[in-house]
């Protein structure tokens, strides 16, 4: 239940004033439903209209407040001409001019002959001063209003300035003061004020730099943010932790058979990572565990030994992928070791129907089969296991903390507690592992298995098409496999992207019908096989794709990669796409096709990318250029969307939110003592995180 003292911050925002039935849908665009929301939307600037010169030492192009008596009105001779209010004080004369006026306002605002105080920037045509639309007019007497700091909100069409900071002055005023929940130490540490007067701060921006991210109140807020984060990941750890698990200890002896079948040894940080995840497997307490590695990196084979340690108990082992493509790659590289381990294994997809899919439903019922691969398609509700001993979802950041836990909750719960084992492809910045994945432990496979050529990258402009279509052309001759990758399936006028089928055309006529070949999303699921198996078993040639392939296709006789339209990739996109190459013993190359001009931040872009194949280092540089939202892919992600907190500058923070949290729960696990009541009402504050949804307390 949510705390009284916060009602009234949970109101609807039509109770704040000015904010009617039109202005609402706005303003709920701009912020949100609740007054609450109001006060999240923080200024991003401000307008100062201190400045009160008289007309003749009035700057050009800077807002000034000037006192003004009115002189006259002249309305356009015809509606395309402007309507003018004649106007002076002691040192000269202005015009205020005003475009397609309707009705009389303008003489009921400034009536000829009073004095007024407008505010607005100041032109000078002709050596005639004038000013076009002032943001404020008042009678003089109210001078004082006007000649403020005004904050500057974000706005969305059809939403005046004035109407925000009237709205978000109500929602402060509203604001009710709160206990304190952050450790007192830490806020006289760093001279922070109570969340009250923070967030009052925050709207009222005396000068450009009270609106940086770094000042002490909106350094308070983003903790408070982050705070309310951690300690719902926190909750939802301990809670899942509490739950009891098995210990699942294997004998070793189909691991054992598995790594004997495998050509090559285990690098150093796959024995690491096994390590850690046998480790969590073996004592009581579901593992919630995170593997993280690069493309590549060798985390398909620690699942595998996971599983086969899984099914050494007696348990059955599921790996979940989020494509289908995917789940059949999966397939194919577990299958030689799982069959050398001798363990009964299936794949099981939503293409998979009738008599075929029965057979599968009841080998994993009676537990004939111990090992299945597959897509969300295995957690429907017809699927029963007999006994399920670890679930392993190869996400690549599809699912958020919501779904993990849903997954490991769902069907899998009659069999009791299942381990979970998360694996991500594109390496996540420290900072954001902890916001999306607070609720997890870590394991990280930072070095390359050996061998790995570097992948050569060069940029090149959309305009050298033909050299670039001559070049694979060459390089098709000499043997190589070459994926082609478009951002978009068919034309559309609006976006003028190159579309994969056309493209897939041209290239065909170019190069031959045989050699070129076409996947994407829309494709039916057996022409998606039938393209890949062309792609992977018949002559060298090109797999056209749209970004279907992005997600872990691994055919290492692949060679070249081109990206057409790079610049409209993301950092961490593109680097998984150039994954998908150097993965076998040939030299390979990934050509960034791009559209000119370029802007500054896909330059810097495609620069990093030229410069290191390091994914745990491109995360942080698109860290750096995108923001958190977009890093891990906003929507999808699980990333929480903060208002107040900017993980590229509060990254600190974060690390100080996720301590204390941890502490805080140590201390008083049950939120009960005066601090811990005060946590709640924190936590209930920033109610809208996901992770808080799922946070047990009370
Ligand atoms: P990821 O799932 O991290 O993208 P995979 O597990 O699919 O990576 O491994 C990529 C490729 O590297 C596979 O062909 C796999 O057989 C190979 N590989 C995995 N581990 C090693 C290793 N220790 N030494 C050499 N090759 C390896
Ligand atoms: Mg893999």
């Amino acid at each position: 239940m949510r705390p009284a003292i916060l009602f009234p911050l949970f109101a609807d925002i039509r109770t704040l004033p000015g904010v009617g039935p039109k202005i609402a849908p706005l303003l709920e665009r701009a912020a949100g439903p609740a007054v609450v929301d109001v006060l999240w939307h923080l200024p991003t600037g401000l307008v100062d209209r201190r400045f009160s010169p008289s007309v003749a030492d009035a700057p050009e192009g800077v807002v000034v407040t000037l006192k003004l008596q009115v002189l006259g009105h002249e309305p356009g001779r015809t509606p395309r001409l402007p309507y003018r209010v004649h106007c002076q004080d002691e040192s000269g004369p202005i015009d205020l001019v005003f475009f397609r006026v309707k009705g009389d306002y303008l003489e009921r605002q400034l009536p000829t002959g009073e004095m007024c105080a407008v505010s607005g920037r100041v032109e000078r045509y002709r050596e005639e001063a004038q000013m076009a639309h002032p943001d404020h007019i008042v009678p003089l007497a109210r001078f004082d209003e006007i000649a403020i700091v005004e904050p500057v909100y974000g706005l969305t069409a059809g939403l005046s300035p004035k109407t925000v900071a009237k709205a978000a002055k109500a929602a402060v005023a509203a604001a009710p003061t709160l206990p304190e929940w952050a450790d007192p130490h830490l806020v006289a540490q760093n001279a922070w004020p109570d969340w009250r007067t923070a967030i009052a701060r925050a709207h009222a921006p005396t000068d450009q730099a009270d609106t940086a991210l770094d000042t002490p109140w909106r350094s308070r807020l983003a903790y408070d943010e982050l705070l309310a984060n951690q300690l719902a990941l926190a909750l939802v750890r301990a809670h899942q932790k509490r739950r009891k698990g098995r210990t699942l200890k294997g004998d070793g002896r189909l691991r054992q058979k598995a790594l004997a079948a495998l050509p090559f040894d285990l690098t150093g940080a796959q024995k690491m990572a096994l390590a850690e995840i046998l480790g969590d497997m073996a004592v009581s307490g579901r593992m919630q565990r995170l593997l993280q590695g690069d493309v590549g990196s060798g985390k398909t084979v620690v699942a595998l030994l996971a599983m086969l340690n899984a099914v050494e108990c007696g348990l059955q082992a599921a790996l979940m992928a989020p494509t289908e493509i995917l789940a059949r790659q999966h397939f194919e590289t577990i299958k030689p070791l799982a069959e050398a381990a001798g363990v009964r294994f299936a794949v099981l997809t939503g293409r998979d129907k009738g008599k075929t899919r029965q057979t599968m439903l009841d080998g994993l019922a009676s537990g004939e089969l111990d090992l299945v691969v597959g897509t969300h398609a295995l957690f429907e509700d017809e699927v029963a296991f007999r006994e399920l001993g670890l679930v392993v979802v190869d996400e690549q950041h599809r699912f958020g903390v919501h779904q993990r836990v849903a997954f490991s909750a769902k069907g899998l719960s009659e069999a009791g507690e299942v381990d979970t084992l998360i694996m991500t492809a594109t390496p996540i910045p420290r900072t954001l592992v902890m916001c999306a994945y607070g609720d997890m432990d870590v394991s990280k496979l930072g070095e390359k298995p050996p061998g790995r050529k570097p992948v050569k990258t060069v940029a090149v402009p959309l305009e050298r098409l033909d050299d670039i279509v001559e070049a694979v052309r060459r390089q098709i001759a000499k043997g190589a496999r070459v994926y082609w990758v478009c951002p978009i399936v068919e034309e559309s006028e609006v976006l003028d992207l190159a579309a994969a089928t056309q493209r897939h055309a041209a290239l065909a006529e170019a190069l031959g019908e045989a050699r070129v070949h076409l996947i994407h999303g829309k494709l039916k699921p057996a022409q998606k096989d039938a393209a890949m198996a062309a792609f992977v078993d018949g002559p060298p040639g090109v797999l056209v794709a749209t970004t279907v392939i992005e997600v872990g296709v691994n055919v290492p006789s692949a060679t070249v990669m081109v990206v057409e339209h790079a610049e409209r990739f993301g950092l961490a996109q593109l680097h998984q796409l150039r994954g998908r190459v150097g993965r076998g013993a040939d030299e390979s190359s990934c050509v960034l096709l791009y559209a000119q001009p370029l802007g500054a931040t896909a330059k810097a872009r495609i620069e990093i990318l030229r410069e290191t194949e390091d994914g745990f280092r491109i995360a942080e540089e698109d860290l750096r250029l995108r923001g958190a939202g977009e890093v891990l892919g906003t929507k999808q992600s699980g990333l929480p969307q903060f208002r107040l907190a900017d993980l590229a500058v509060h990254a600190d923070l974060v690390e100080v939110a996720r301590s204390d949290a941890t502490v805080m729960l140590e201390r008083d696990p049950k939120l009960e003592s005066e601090r811990g009541l005060a946590l709640r009402t924190l936590l209930y504050l920033f109610a809208r995180d996901e992770a808080f949804k799922l946070a047990r307390f009370g």
